[in-house]
């Protein structure tokens, strides 16, 4: 997923310059860009994995990679189960340390991963999850057989999406205010060997900690329901920035 970042060096040169450095973003959730005056910046996502993904799945659509945005908002969805599923076990007084071994054991089996998740969901908010299974149906078709999604059926499942993460997330901001903050940090200390190592093979090369507006309206401090038009309608802003400045 390409990702832009503001030059700090073309920055410190000239204060009112809005130079973009380009680059692609890792799993860490770290990118090594470029400016076209040759600065390297590490960029760190100051986002969730679900949030990044969710973002790479409307990018994607927006592109008209229809099937490829079915595959990110998939990924985005139980990549918010893991973070549901983590803080549960952490309201529980388990210690992340510990909590990060647990999640080897079935990091691999997206199955055992929603089976945790749909637990910790009925006893955290006191309802059963149920997943539509058209959805979870057309999703199987278009990761393990091939199928090419149009942008109705990618819509449908983008709008099936959005209103499950807006669910886990309202359940998140009611029930895991405590437990957030500090498994968020836990999570980003993580990737801190990963930045100095960067740094290391890029001499001369700034840190920045970057964010662009979350479409999913995460970090809002209130819970606020996303929608998929909304979530559109700023990608599409934000490229129109990009775009006019690259
Ligand atoms: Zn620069």
């Amino acid at each position: 997923m390409k990702h832009y970042c503001l030059c700090i060096n073309c920055l410190e040169a000239d204060n009112t310059s809005l130079i973009w450095a380009v680059g692609e973003v890792e799993s860490n959730l770290l990118a090594i860009c470029r400016c076209p005056n040759g600065h390297v910046q590490i960029s760190g996502l100051q986002h969730d994995l679900f949030d990044v993904l969710f973002t790479s799945g409307i990018d994607a659509y927006r592109k008209g990679f229809y099937s490829e945005s079915v595959m990110s908002f998939a990924a985005s969805l139980e990549r918010a189960y893991e973070l549901f599923i983590k803080l549960n076990l952490f309201k529980t007084d388990i210690p992340l340390e510990i909590i990060d071994k647990f999640w080897k054991e079935i990091e691999g089996q997206s199955e055992r991963q929603y089976g945790a998740f749909c637990s910790a969901y009925l006893m955290t908010v006191g309802e059963i999850w149920n997943a539509d299974q058209n959805q979870v149906g057309f999703r199987n078709k278009v990761i393990h057989k091939g199928y090419i999604a149009n942008s109705k059926k990618a819509k449908e499942y983008a709008e099936y999406i959005i209103g499950c993460l807006n669910k886990i997330m309202k359940a998140i901001k009611e029930n895991f205010a405590e437990q957030k903050s500090p498994l968020y940090f836990h999570i980003k200390n993580l990737a801190k060997r990963e930045v100095e190592k960067a740094l290391k093979e890029n001499p001369g090369a700034k840190y920045s900690a970057d964010s662009r507006p979350s479409l999913l309206k995460w970090n809002n401090r209130n819970h606020e329901d996303a929608t998929f038009e909304d979530a559109l309608a700023l990608a599409e802003r934000f490229a129109k920035i990009i775009g006019e400045q690259i």
